[in-house]
């Protein structure tokens, strides 16, 4: 069975990051295990959704990972010309929700896996499907902690987002923040006797543009991003009952984007300090007045050397297509952060695709995939 097969069906299991994943994922079990693979399931809590873990070949040996995520971004409110979740072949291309934000890849990767069970692999093929990675990289954290727990953790890890087969050694790392800000109420008529939690917010949100300002003009850089600098931006502002009272409460929510080489946590900290300074002027009019900052998400950058085994493993499969930074955030820092395995981002199809109404994948790069995962089985034939 082909890739643009697997991948049509794949695209029929509406796995939007809020729904369950368990119906793709048995899918990807039968096809695994009919191939001789050893699965493992690891589930969320409630049990609605699962990662599932998977090795073709020697089990006592590292090997190679191929990684990938099920869960796709929603479709609401988007002007779709075909159905989302059944995939439509047209013009070289399949079209559907996920076909290239990263169902192309799982289909490769389950087809690398069914193809190698008729091979006589000296270096093992894994095979990661992760659940909530749209909603910033949320489930593969049960599945990396297992994979820390197994005595054989693989050697090297590609993970498979869309890059039109390039190979990509960095992206940013992120973290989301919620603020709350809080002020008290008064009759705007007496407006200065009061703590305006609109002010408050306003300037947080001042200083989080001076402290990206610094960073920009001063900043660490990496001229290999379009935007080579860390950045800050404020996504959401949300305050105010009525214009005649002072606003007790304003909440925002914003966003670190970091080089890999400069910690988030910094940025955080800076933030904090500089909401300290506000609170602290504005304490003499109610001493309650106060900027709560919480972190409530994230993922680590990616920052893979050049000169790894798993970039040049990643050439001699790929070609010798360039090497690249992407803006997006991947799992991939979390296999290189958390778990030490050498990772790059190398899949098929384009992010300009991604999360897009009409997204699609051309059966030239499955094609291409499907030969790049070839050339991984010959390598694992003769132990890399
Ligand atoms: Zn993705």
């Amino acid at each position: 069975v082909s890739t643009a097969e697997i991948l049509k069906r794949l695209i029929g299991f509406p796995t939007v990051s809020h729904e369950s994943n368990l119906d793709l994922i048995g899918y990807a079990r039968e096809m695994l295990e009919q191939a001789g693979a050893a699965v493992e399931l690891v589930y969320d809590k409630p049990r609605s959704k699962a990662n599932l873990y998977a090795t073709v070949g020697p089990r006592d040996k590292p090997g190679v990972l191929l990684s990938g995520h099920t869960d796709v971004v929603p479709v609401e409110g988007q002007d779709w010309s075909v159905k989302p979740f059944e995939a439509t072949e047209k013009d070289g291309k399949v079209y559907g929700r996920g076909a290239a934000d990263m169902k192309g890849f799982v289909a490769a990767a389950l087809r690398a896996a069914a193809c190698a069970s008729r091979r006589e692999l000296a270096t093992p093929l894994h095979i990661a499907l992760s659940h909530d990675e749209e909603i910033g990289c949320v489930g593969v954290r049960s599945l990396i902690g297992v994979l820390a727990d197994a005595p054989f953790r693989p050697a090297m890890c590609i993970v498979g987002e869309p890059t039109s087969l390039a190979v990509v050694t960095g992206h940013k790392g992120k973290a989301n923040a919620k603020v709350e800000c809080v002020g008290c109420e008064a009759h705007s008529a007496y407006a200065p006797k009061a703590v305006n939690a609109i002010h408050l917010a306003t300037d947080l949100v001042s200083a989080i543009r001076e402290i990206q300002a610094r960073s920009a003009e001063a900043g660490p850089r990496d001229e290999a991003y379009e935007i080579p600098y860390t950045t800050l931006h404020v996504g959401i502002v949300r305050g105010g009952v009525a214009l005649n009272i002072v606003p007790k409460s304003c909440l925002l929510d914003f966003e670190i984007r970091n080089l890999a080489g400069d910690g988030a946590d910094l940025y955080l900290d800076r933030v904090r300090e500089e909401a300290g300074k506000i609170v602290e002027r504005a304490r003499p009019i109610y001493p309650g007045a106060d900027i709560r900052l919480e972190q409530v998400g994230g993922y680590p950058g990616l920052e893979t050397d050049g000169r790894d085994a798993v970039v040049r493993l990643g050439h001699g499969l790929a070609g010798e297509n360039p090497t690249r930074k992407v803006a997006y955030g991947t799992e991939a820092g979390l296999f290189s952060g958390e778990l030490g395995i050498p990772t790059i981002v190398c899949g098929p199809g384009s992010m300009e695709q991604g999360h897009k109404p009409d997204e699609f994948v051309t059966l030239e790069q499955l094609d291409r995939c499907d030969a790049m995962l070839d050339r991984l089985l010959d390598r694992l034939e003769k132990g890399i």
